[in-house]
């Protein structure tokens, strides 16, 4: 490749248009003002190509759309001001930009994007809980608040009242790449499985029963009620963690698999895994049907430095994956599996966002530009993602990495040759 001609932002805008008409779906987001004189489209594109090169908030961004390269790519030929970004996001609607996520994921599908995230032919969804704004004082009327116990400068303990903002995401998680499909505000005095529902049933609607093929939690989600209605109303299977010892089930899988001999012993990353499968077990009262509980214990050595000296040690890890819903074709190797995908760093999308802090920060508080900030930074994610995965050739190549795409794109900004797709 001539390297004059490599530009990374022209690239990723010709590709996000081409291929998911990138400029009309910004300009079919719009918002409530009467007559806006800066366009919503312009908006709409610099929230998202901001995140993509993550300008960290309103005041950096207006800075960005003075650069003419911004502007040609927005298609406005002026800067957009911090005020309007607030005053615009204020005015959006998050619905819109939900459907305009759908949109592109189905597309992704459509396009076999997330074959390579199936394991054992299954497609897994796995539901994850993340907090946002978490601050002393209210700020904003979606604000939740919470009573907690914290110690003041004379080291005496005290309660206060802390507000936050909370959300439930949907993750199709893979061991390729991830996406984030979809999330949902937990409302005040409301449970995260009460959110995760509203979440799926919502999902079911937009996406259909067929998009993935089951669901994957943490021990947080093993209850009767959510299990009953995930597998019965809605009809995807859930593999879900089980610790609660609370519970008659986890003490019937010790009693039963106690002094028996596995049934499967597999290798898995360097691990020796075996495996108990216990079928047909009552779970709760809540829940009418039997459960499947997967035991697994796995082992292996670890070199760990110890006072100067490398010495390798034996360490263990038991998972216990109680399995409700139809998937008594996989066996217990396949159950383990699928419910890992979820612990995975690598390539997990709500790790990556969670871990830089992304889903946290936002530019806006604000009940409605919240929401809309945050399908901004998703559908930019997921589009950066797509393009840096599927169709950068530098990354397929292997010669940059993530980080590195992401640093040309901005550096083509500044000295890149102007981008043009308007006239293409
Ligand atoms: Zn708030």
């Amino acid at each position: 490749m001539n390297r004059s001609d490599f530009n990374p932002l022209g690239q990723f805008v010709a590709y996000a248009c081409k291929r998911f008409h990138l400029h009309l779906l910004a300009g079919g987001l719009g918002d409530a003002r009467p007559q806006p004189q800066i366009p919503a489209r312009a908006v709409g594109l610099s929230l998202v190509l901001g995140e993509v090169v993550q300008v960290p908030g309103f005041l950096q961004l207006q800075q960005e759309t003075a650069l003419p390269q911004w502007q040609r790519w927005m298609g406005y030929a002026n800067p957009i001001s911090h005020d309007t970004f607030g005053y615009v996001t204020e005015r959006m609607d998050p619905a819109k930009w939900r459907a305009a996520g759908v949109w592109i994921n189905r597309r992704l599908k459509k396009g076999k994007a997330f074959e390579g995230c199936k394991v054992h032919g299954l497609l897994a969804l796995s539901l994850d809980a993340n907090e946002q704004f978490c601050s002393d004082h209210r700020c904003c009327e979606d604000c939740q608040s919470r009573e907690i116990t914290c110690k003041n400068e004379a080291g005496q303990e005290v309660k206060k009242t802390q507000y936050y903002h909370k959300q439930v995401y949907a993750q199709l998680s893979g061991p390729q790449w991830s996406v984030i499909l979809d999330f949902e505000p937990m409302r005040q005095g409301q449970e995260e499985c009460a959110a995760a529902l509203r979440l799926l049933r919502r999902m079911r609607g937009a996406y259909g029963p067929r998009f993935f093929d089951l669901v994957v939690v943490d021990s947080w989600y093993a209850n009767g009620p959510f299990l009953k209605t995930v597998v019965e109303e809605l009809g995807w299977p859930v593999i879900a963690v089980l610790k609660q010892e609370r519970y008659e089930v986890y003490q019937e899988t010790e009693a039963l698999s106690r002094g028996q001999k596995p049934v499967q012993r597999v290798e898995r990353d360097g691990r020796t895994v075996e495996i108990w499968d216990l079928r047909s077990l009552r779970f709760s009262d809540a829940y009418p049907g039997s459960v499947r509980v997967v035991k697994v214990r796995e082992r292996w050595r670890q070199r760990q430095r110890v006072g100067g000296q490398w010495e390798d040690h034996d360490k263990e890890q038991n998972w216990i994956w109680v399995v409700a819903g139809e998937l008594d074709g996989y066996d217990g190797a396949a159950i383990r599996d699928v419910g890992h995908l979820r612990w995975k760093i690598e390539n997990n999308a709500f790790c990556e966002l969670t871990q830089h802090g992304h889903l946290t920060h936002c530019a806006h508080h604000h009940p409605v530009a919240a929401m809309v900030l945050l399908w901004v930074k998703l559908i930019a994610f997921t589009l950066f993602h797509a393009f840096a995965l599927l169709h950068g050739k530098l990354f397929r190549l292997g010669r940059a990495t993530m980080s590195e795409v992401r640093k040309q794109i901005d550096r083509s900004l500044l000295c890149g040759r102007p981008v043009s797709f308007f006239s293409g």
